[in-house]
């Protein structure tokens, strides 16, 4: 079977692969498509210089074959099932997934290909093999729905670690894919009002037409301060801790989800956290229950058309080279890999873009 392997910046190949052997609690899945996601941009632009690397971690695809112990077991995907697939490692071990934080867990993540390539999930490919416990059967979606298990999963996991509520007014610091996942998710989940505030007109145009009850420039809040219950910072940018604050009523929380620069820090006073009782939270990775009710809310269409919205072009993993290079050249929201994305673009050799 193929599988991607990117050996340096720039540069990418398919390698022939054995399909991987099942242990009894395992899985394979067919992989239909696979989500393109930052870290996947930032090993090709070589930004994150690993090499030789087998990225992929935001699979969808049809389960193939199951292993012996969990065949047949209530719960369990079957051969057939379409499942969004967890490809990271949670050792069950370690401090933190004894304390249920399995996001965090210590366990150096990934395994490896049969010649030692490292693997970050290996999902560019046609097969998979995953732990029977770490997939999750999606119903009959569009598969590139089921490969956006992963990052929805995130968001779950970020709007419970905030305290949301039903009600809850919001803001979304960042309109890309995260911030756009965060707000369907809120409006999914009954915000009151939901805005959000990047500095690209487009992506505020276009968070506009998702939905979104106000957008904004950082300069253009201040009809906006004081009026949120819950805000979450999906753009790491230098100033962005101080404006969410800024952003948040009384009781507030701020959920600092995106990745920011090791050297930006935030200036808060501390009597005005302790005098209006805010919170700031940092929000990372996922975790099983944030996967279970990821794979839910999938199946039960709520977010269909969000999630359609976010597809910006499709390739077939024969063009993988081609679909990288896209998240080099221009913002994306998803770019989507594999063959399911090959068939739904119409042709091997060209993508469609919307
Ligand atoms: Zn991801
Ligand atoms: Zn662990």
């Amino acid at each position: 079977m193929h599988v991607a392997v990117v050996t340096g910046p720039g540069a990418v190949e398919l390698r022939n692969e054995p399909i991987p052997r099942l242990g009894p609690e395992d899985v394979l899945i067919e992989v239909g498509t696979c989500g393109l996601c930052t870290m996947e941009r930032r090993l090709f632009d070589g930004t994150k210089p690993i090499y030789p690397v087998a990225p992929g971690h935001e699979a969808g695809g049809r389960v193939i074959e199951v292993g012996q112990a969990v065949a047949s077991l209530p719960g369990s995907p079957q051969i057939g099932d379409l499942v969004t697939v967890d490809l990271l490692t949670r050792c069950g071990t370690c401090r933190m997934c004894r304390r249920g934080r399995s996001a965090l867990c210590k366990r150096p993540q990934g395994g490896t290909l049969s010649d030692g390539t490292i693997s970050m999930g290996a999902g560019l490919a046609e097969v998979v093999r995953v732990a029977a416990a770490q997939t999750y059967c999606v119903g009959e979606i569009p598969v590139e729905h089921a490969a956006m298990g992963e990052p929805l999963a995130c968001v779950v996991h970020s709007a419970r670690l905030s305290g949301f509520r039903p009600g809850d007014r919001v803001a979304v610091v960042g309109a890309g894919y995260m911030g756009r996942l965060h707000l369907a998710l809120c409006r999914a989940w009954g915000a009151s009002c939901a805005g959000m505030v990047d500095v690209d007109e487009q992506r505020r145009a276009e968070a506009s037409a998702a939905g979104a009850d106000w957008v904004a420039g950082p300069d253009g809040l201040t009809g906006w301060l004081g009026q949120h219950d819950v805000v979450f910072v999906t753009a790491g940018t230098p100033g962005a801790v101080e404006l969410a604050l800024d952003l948040c009523d009384d009781a507030g929380a701020v959920v600092l989800y995106g990745a920011f620069a090791k050297d930006v820090m935030a200036s808060v006073g501390a009597d005005r956290i302790h005098h209006h009782e805010l919170s700031i939270i940092g929000a990372f990775s996922q975790e099983p229950e944030d996967w279970r009710t990821a794979a839910g809310l999938l199946q039960s269409g709520a977010l269909a058309a969000d999630l359609d919205r976010l597809v910006t072009a499709r390739y077939g993993l024969a063009d993988v080279a081609d679909a990288l290079a896209l998240t080099v050249e221009r913002p994306v929201y998803r770019v989507m890999v594999g063959q399911e994305a090959e068939r739904m673009s119409g042709s091997s050799r060209t993508s469609r873009e919307r």
